[in-house]
């Protein structure tokens, strides 16, 4: 099983490689198994990644918007047509389930590249009327922005950085996470196919010291993180130091209350999506699932039933619905919270451990796991787990469920299940949430902003939103009659 690419990074339009740089490799997850040799990025490849970027920001801000919107919509094309391709490479990645990748991942990405492209050319300013004068606004881009991404979406998180931005009229130096190094690379391919100029998208490898590089150069004028709080913290305040643009994507411990007028069915659907796709690797994930008390038994009964259904194995195979965690050192992580759950008294009801899986055994797989009688302040109700691991808690009115939800420095999304229209509104505008779902978890299309609050982040990606964080304006004041000084 072989995914090397030609050379670890993709700078001015073509791959290039200095092996001088820390080696490091990409596993897949399954087997254990090496699938490509890169090395991270030298200062030297981060020097020639900005400044190819800085030239090519020059050249594509002066073409005109429909003409940038043809080379994204095109990108979006070639990114469908080679959906196959791009989503086994994605499952190799990241050990995800090519029945997810097929439809997630490349998938989103071509839809964030069309959507932009189409705001592209809507870009525009306004007109300011003042009296004897006037002004005009226009939107401008910020130069050349910095992506980093994180692992659990690598080619959908490049997309919906770069669209946006190159939609803008900026170039973007993008640094995959060192998990996940591929899919990214072949998006930088793409741009150049449909017609984007040499260095518009760069791509260059390494880890958070690459990544701290990128975010304090002196010609970053924006940076775009996915990642940790943590990260987040540390990156924030170094684009700080240069007054630079952010735009931060981090981790939740998100909330989905569940009423017991809800749809027993739809609301399980939605915890689950919410706890095991990507195997429970989503930043957006509902890991606090709080259920009113006249519904807590039907919905534990039918929801083990459900979990311990869920079909384990070989990402690649078709059928299988649940792939491995990212790697083995993630999965020390996930177990030790399963572990933290049983001795703070959360009674487990299904999973809890590590699967067999026939040929697989050196892969990260781990059991979707539900915990019950979880409580507020237990470490798996508080914690970004960032696996396959449930807590459903029990409420008995609304405003103890809403103050509860709250009761988190994270803010990312959330969820209401409810037959009742009114509380369903009046529970989504009081949770504290980027985004809070009504009888749905974890739907994410371009057209609608994502992103968090509170300490899950700060900016828009998604939806109109997105370009206000890729774009500034400018006030173009015109004098029509004499200056009026006093001196
Ligand atoms: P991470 O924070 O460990 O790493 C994210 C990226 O930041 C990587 O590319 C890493 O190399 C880089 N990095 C690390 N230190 C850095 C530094 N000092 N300066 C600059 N870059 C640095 O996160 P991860 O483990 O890759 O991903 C999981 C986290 O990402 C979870 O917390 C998850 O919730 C979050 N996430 C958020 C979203 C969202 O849209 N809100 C989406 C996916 C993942």
């Amino acid at each position: 099983m072989q995914a090397q690419p030609t050379a670890s990074h993709f700078i001015d339009g073509a791959y290039v490689e200095d092996a001088a740089g820390r080696p490091f490799e990409s596993v897949h997850a399954a087997t254990g198994e090496t699938i490509a040799r890169l090395h991270a990025a030298t200062s030297g490849i981060v020097e020639a990644a900005m400044a190819s970027a800085v030239r090519a920001q020059r050249e594509w801000a002066a073409v005109a918007p429909a003409a940038r919107a043809r080379v994204l919509r095109r990108a979006a094309e070639i990114v469908r047509e080679r959906n196959r391709a791009l989503s086994e490479l994605e499952t190799l990645d990241t050990g995800k389930p090519i029945q997810e990748t097929l439809v997630a991942d490349a998938a989103s990405g071509a839809d964030a590249l069309e959507w932009f492209a189409a705001l592209a050319a809507t870009i525009a300013g306004e007109s300011v009327p003042l009296g004897r004068d006037f002004a005009y606004t226009r939107r401008e881009p910020l130069g050349v922005c910095v992506g980093i991404g994180a692992w659990n979406y690598p080619t959908q998180i490049a997309c919906w950085k770069a669209a946006p931005a190159l939609a803008c009229g900026n170039a973007m130096v993008f640094k995959p996470s060192e998990v996940t190094p591929l899919g990214a690379l072949k998006l930088a391919e793409i741009l150049i196919e449909a017609g984007a100029p040499n260095g518009l998208f760069n791509v260059v490898q390494g880890f958070g010291d690459v990544g701290a590089a990128l975010a304090t150069h002196a010609d970053t004028a924006k940076v775009s993180l996915t990642g940790s709080v943590a990260t987040g913290a540390k990156v924030y305040s170094a684009a700080a130091a240069g007054m630079r643009h952010v735009t931060m994507e981090l981790g939740g411990k998100s909330p989905i209350l569940v009423f017991d007028d809800a749809s027993i069915e739809a609301a399980i659907g939605g915890a689950m999506l919410g706890n095991f796709y990507s195997a429970g690797q989503i930043c957006s994930n509902g890991t606090r699932v709080f259920v009113q008390t006249g519904l807590l038994d039907r919905f534990l009964s039918r929801l083990t039933e459900r979990t311990r259904a869920i079909r384990i194995g070989d990402p690649l195979d078709p059928d299988t619905q649940m792939g491995p965690l990212v790697s083995l050192a993630h999965r020390e992580k996930v177990l030790g919270f399963v572990e933290a759950g049983r001795r703070e008294g959360a009674r487990l009801v299904a999973g809890g451990g590590v699967p067999k899986v026939q040929g697989y055994e050196k892969g990260a797989f781990v059991e979707p796991t539900v915990f019950a009688d979880v409580t507020d302040d237990m470490t798996i109700a508080r914690e970004e787990i960032f696996g396959p691991v449930m807590s459903v808690l029990s409420f008995e009115t609304e405003e103890e469920a809403v103050a509860r939800a709250n009761a988190t420095p994270f803010g990312l999304a959330a969820g209401v299940f409810t037959a009742d229209i009114a509380r369903a509104h009046r529970v989504a505008e009081a949770l504290q949430a980027g985004i809070c779902w009504i009888n749905a978890y974890n739907l994410t299309p371009v057209e609608a902003p994502f992103g968090g609050v509170k300490r899950s982040g700060i900016g828009r990606e998604n939806g109109r939103a997105a370009m206000d964080f890729y774009s500034q304006s400018k006030t173009i004041h015109v004098c029509l009659g004499g200056v009026d000084s006093p001196y």
